[in-house]
């Protein structure tokens, strides 16, 4: 069996994430270094970080996973009433994290584990994101 590196982490709590992401759609993953990198996050460098490791036929199907979970956010990132992009977001704290809202915070890099309200600059709609 062929595999190859689909991605790199720096922490392990993200490479279990992004893991835990592509299990739960069937394809098979695996981590490499993680527990040396765990033990001793100044390993990280040396070693090239923690691997997510996929079959080589999977490769496609699993870049396909990633970026499609980030379209959809982007997708529901727009005004329902006016469809303007021009929003920006008022946060509630949510009182549990789901893996899926921490897996896209830390692929898009901003927290989506708090609700958000969002209010359209154009419009002036206020609305809550899924
Ligand atoms: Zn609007």
């Amino acid at each position: 069996m062929e595999t190859i590196i689909l991605k790199r982490f720096d922490s392990p709590v993200e490479a279990n994430i992004v893991k835990g992401f592509l299990e739960s759609n069937d394809l098979f993953c695996f981590l490499q270094d993680e527990h040396s990198i765990g033990m001793n996050p100044l390993y990280s460098n040396a070693l090239g970080g923690i691997k997510l490791m996929v079959r080589a036929e999977d490769e496609e199907r699993a870049i396909d996973l990633l970026s499609s979970s980030a379209m959809d956010y982007k997708a529901h990132n727009t005004c329902p009433q006016c469809g303007s992009q021009d929003i920006h977001f008022i946060t509630e704290k949510k009182n549990k994290a789901n893996w899926f809202s921490i897996f896209l915070s830390l692929l898009l890099g901003s927290p989506m584990y708090v609700k958000k309200k969002y209010e359209c600059s154009i419009c002036k709609n206020v609305f809550e994101s899924e």
